[in-house]
């Protein structure tokens, strides 16, 4: 049993290292993360399932399959969340999808063309017959654009597992430079509803057993700010609660208010999320709680937040509580 256990857990790191190459050519530029929250869209307020990858706000720039692959099918949607959208098929079991698309390549244009003259201007979905049409890796698939919930031009671009159940986040199988001015900034801490600056090692009262935390955290770059990877909240050193946003499942799209506060706000301008550091809703992010068993915290209680960033570094946000 226990060798057959570690056999798996070979097997799923092995998945999680396949690599796959920039689908935007020359300095990947990230411009907002996996797991980020969003709250407009006709499909309500969602988890971003993708990393956005900048294309210097400009439609027409070439989107680059990140692997070799097969196509296996095209949504020709402006409305919607993604637009119009290619998906690919990889060898490694992947799926890749690349999102708001302005146009297709050269090699899906008569297809396009053929189901827009005969269906018009609506969502129109072309599934293709396996292993039909290929791209390689660095191959253009389509073009930059803002079609759906795109406030500018820009590459939104997921991987999927290949029944398209689960999302993986795409700084774990890419390599994603870290910009020179990425800064960690807390912006808000929020115990028991009442919002707070953060300062370290500051004494915060409470009442009852236990605080409900959030925590206001990006990482900016420049005017913008992308989302975190994952926080681990401890009183006294003991790991009470682990959000990771490694992989989400389709099945929780929008299962946002089990990560985020309700007063989040990201409409493609403003972005403001606070993380939920105590159980809510039932969420498959969430990979430790130890609430349920926690009891009532002492009257004094060192609480650390350890948060990781995209690129892997771990920020420790320090403070005190006390029960008032
Ligand atoms: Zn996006």
């Amino acid at each position: 049993m226990r060798k057959l256990t570690s056999w798996l857990l070979i097997l799923s790191s092995a998945l999680l290292l396949a690599s796959f190459v920039s689908p935007v050519g020359g300095q990947l530029v990230i411009t907002s993360s996996f797991g980020e929250f969003r709250g407009t869209g006709n499909r309500g307020p969602h988890f971003h399932m993708g990393s956005d990858f900048s294309t210097q706000m400009r439609s027409g720039v070439p989107i680059l399959a990140a692997a070799d692959g097969w196509l296996v099918r095209i949504e020709i949607d402006e409305d919607d969340i993604y637009g119009n959208v290619v998906v690919l098929q990889h060898e490694n079991g992947f799926r890749t999808l690349y999102a708001h698309l302005s146009g297709f390549a050269e090699q899906i244009k008569d297809v396009v063309n053929s189901v827009v003259s005969e269906f018009g201007k609506r969502r129109i979905v072309v599934e293709f017959p396996e292993r039909s049409i290929w791209f390689k890796a660095g191959e253009a698939i389509g073009y930059s654009g803002q079609t759906g919930e795109a406030a500018q031009p820009h590459c939104h671009f997921e991987i999927r597992n290949s029944d398209e159940t689960i999302c993986y986040n795409p700084s774990d199988m890419l390599s994603v430079p870290k910009p020179a001015d990425a800064r960690f900034t807390v912006r808000g801490l929020i115990i028991d509803g009442e919002r707070f600056d953060y300062v370290e090692n500051r004494v915060y009262r409470f009442r009852g057993p236990w605080p409900k935390i959030a925590v206001d955290a990006v990482t900016s770059v420049g005017r913008n700010v992308i989302g975190l990877r994952s926080l681990k909240l401890y009183f006294d050193k003991d790991l009470v609660y682990h959000i990771d946003l490694g992989e989400i499942r389709l099945d929780e799209f929008n299962n946002v208010w089990a990560v985020y506060t309700e007063n989040s706000v990201a409409d493609g301008y403003r972005y403001s999320a606070y993380y939920k550091l105590y159980p809510d809703r039932v969420s498959s992010v969430v990979k430790f709680n130890k609430f349920p068993e926690l009891g009532q915290l002492p009257s004094r209680t060192n609480v650390s937040i350890v948060c990781e960033d995209v690129w892997g570094n771990e920020y420790e946000l320090k403070f005190v509580l006390e029960r008032r």
